[in-house]
């Protein structure tokens, strides 16, 4: 079996098809309860007769109507995701939206009274044992408290944003997902997607990899106006909303968002800055490996074994799933369900989208997850990587709710970067050749270069986009401008970009799709390391202790939940000693090579 061919989803525990009857039901309920539920308590919430039994009975009730669209919601953009070229689905999934955008203004009344609830009666219904589950989840809720506008401005600005920033990411889904490249390769021009050329960057063929990096960014660059566009009035969006609710920075709301202290961010942040040395030593490893005086932009995925072993999508799954079985037969098991029950879909073709997910619904259903596998290590890493995420929603399902069952943001990619860990270590051990312990050590420290250093040079360009493009609108050379002093900070003197590398704040979708997510990487990643290394200290006495931190999901602030792992992530140790591990790897690695 090549690239996986076959492995395909079994969308079934949504809906037997996108002809499915029952989607319609579910259309229709989820209207209905929306209509019955603002009937039943809209003006009751807010006020002194609110009761724990009726804030209770709401917030149940709440749940049920969301995962009446939550389920068609995910069918669509599963559908969509599988076949972006699909005129149906981008209309399912349009009318979902909408639908879904019709029924938060509906019960938008619900968040906005909770959160004009007095703190003194909120805490006498808190004592009620029931409502226990959501404590934090009301607590979440009232951090945006201050900067809530009414009702019907809310409303407004919910439908301003279909055709507004909704649109733009709209536009920036089809019109990405539409690109094509004339490609030449062995003296023939081949039609190719943006996943076929990401796939060449990463070839042994130096001259191949320059040219699919060139061609890839240099579409971007072609088409600075549009993405110029899209990301800019994304910026003036965001600032002008800003301002209308007071926050100090844009990247406040994501702060509140995942409950994080401010200045826990920034220390994060500062640190890991710090230690950007550290990914300058190993790209100039690199270029020794790879027998070059210095990298080229379009050689930093290059692999370190040109003779890399094809791993088929067969021995990747008994890889991942010993690798999750050594730490925790319970984990292996539920890991084994994924792919008996196809909650993967693996298989290259044409019209799918890119890159991975793992998309957690509701927790009565299990989580689906999208891959692109081409028979190799990075792709049994990312199956590791979005199988990590299953299994946090899947543990999560167990206890949580509809409203606590997604982690935390910045917990986010725990459970995901933890299972690449155990990959590596599964790997490490097995493994006595010289030039492959040389790979895998390579390639876990470019992975950890890629989601801790440069998802933090990420957020300090996105921060300084948005910092910027407050005040004027900025131009396509604004924008790259910005992107080549971050750039640069990282990686100095060690990497000889292209020319056309300078439009890559273009291709990164998350400044699109998820404002100030980046910094969750860095978050994750760190988190996972000083994990891991407790893990190696204690042994078996960790496994239940990491167990119930995933099955917490968001029940509680991030704080709590690793306070109750014995970490305390306010010292600024706390990210130091990520590093630590990252240089030892880096020392192992310099002794091999
Ligand atoms: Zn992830």
């Amino acid at each position: 079996m090549e690239k996986a061919q076959g492995i395909t989803w079994d969308l079934s525990a949504l809906y037997s098809s996108d002809t499915d009857p029952k989607i319609e039901q579910d259309i229709e309920t989820a209207q209905k309860l929306a209509q019955d539920f603002k009937q039943k308590y809209h003006g009751k919430i807010s006020g002194s007769a609110c009761d724990a039994t009726l804030l209770l009975n709401a917030l149940q009730d709440y749940e049920n109507l969301l995962a009446h669209i939550y389920r068609p919601y995910a069918m669509a953009s599963l559908l969509f995701s599988g076949d972006g070229r699909s005129d149906t689905y981008k209309a399912f999934i349009a009318r979902v939206q909408e639908l879904y955008t019709k029924i938060n203004n509906t019960t938008l009344f619900f968040s906005l009274e909770i959160q004009k609830i007095e703190d003194e009666h909120l805490q006498k219904m808190l004592t009620d044992e029931r409502l226990k589950p959501y404590s934090h989840h009301l607590h979440s809720l009232r951090l945006f408290t201050p900067y809530t506008l009414s009702e019907r401005e809310e409303q407004l600005i919910n439908h301003k944003n279909l055709t507004g920033k909704t649109a733009f990411v709209n536009l920036f889904n089809e019109f990405t997902s539409s690109f094509e490249w004339q490609f030449e390769i062995d003296g023939e021009t081949k039609t190719m997607t943006e996943s076929d050329l990401r796939q060449l960057v990463r070839s042994a063929d130096a001259e191949l990899r320059r040219r699919a990096k060139a061609a890839l960014d240099g579409k971007y660059g072609e088409n600075a106006l549009i993405f110029t566009n899209i990301f800019g009035n994304l910026i003036r969006d965001h600032a002008g909303e800003m301002e209308l609710r007071g926050y100090d920075s844009p990247i406040q709301p994501s702060y509140l968002r995942n409950d994080v202290p401010g200045e826990v961010v920034e220390t994060m942040m500062r640190v890991t800055a710090e230690h950007y040395h550290l990914a300058r030593s190993y790209y100039t490893i690199k270029a020794r490996l790879l027998g070059v005086p210095r990298l080229a932009g379009s050689d930093l995925y290059a692999p370190i074994d040109t003779s890399e072993t094809k791993i088929p999508f067969e021995q990747g799954k008994e890889l991942v799933l010993d690798s999750f079985t050594a730490f925790s037969a319970e984990f292996g098991s539920i890991m084994q369900r994924a792919f008996d029950e196809r909650w993967i879909d693996a298989e290259i073709r044409p019209g799918k989208r890119g890159g991975a997910f793992c998309h957690g619904i509701l927790p009565s259903v299990h989580p689906y997850v999208l891959l692109n596998y081409v028979d190799n290590l990075d792709s049994v890493y990312t199956m590791a990587h979005e199988l990590g995420h299953a299994l946090h929603d899947v543990l999560s399902a167990e206890k949580q709710t509809l409203l606590t069952y997604h982690p935390p943001l910045v917990l986010a990619e725990t459970a995901s970067v933890f299972a690449e860990m155990l990959l590596t270590k599964k790997l490490l051990r097995e493994e006595t050749d010289q030039k492959r312990r040389i790979q895998i050590i390579a390639s876990k420290l470019e992975d950890f270069f890629g989601t801790i250093s440069r998802q933090t040079m990420y957020t300090y360009f996105e921060l300084d986009a948005h910092l910027e493009g407050a005040k004027r609108r900025l131009s396509a050379e604004d924008f790259s401008r910005l992107w080549l002093k971050r750039r640069d900070e990282m990686y100095g003197d060690v990497v000889d970009f292209l020319p056309e590398e300078k439009w890559f704040w273009a291709v990164i979708p998350h400044f699109i799709h998820t404002r100030f997510y980046c910094y969750a990487y860095t978050f994750g990643a760190l988190l996972v390391l000083a994990l891991y290394d407790q893990y190696e200290k204690e042994g078996e006495p960790f496994v239940p202790k990491y167990r119930a931190l995933l099955a917490a999901g968001d029940s509680d602030t991030p704080e709590n939940l690793i306070r109750s792992m014995g970490m305390d992530f306010r010292d600024e140790n706390f990210w130091r000693g990520g590093f630590r591990v990252i240089s030892d790897l880096l020392d192992e690695l310099q002794a091999l090579v």
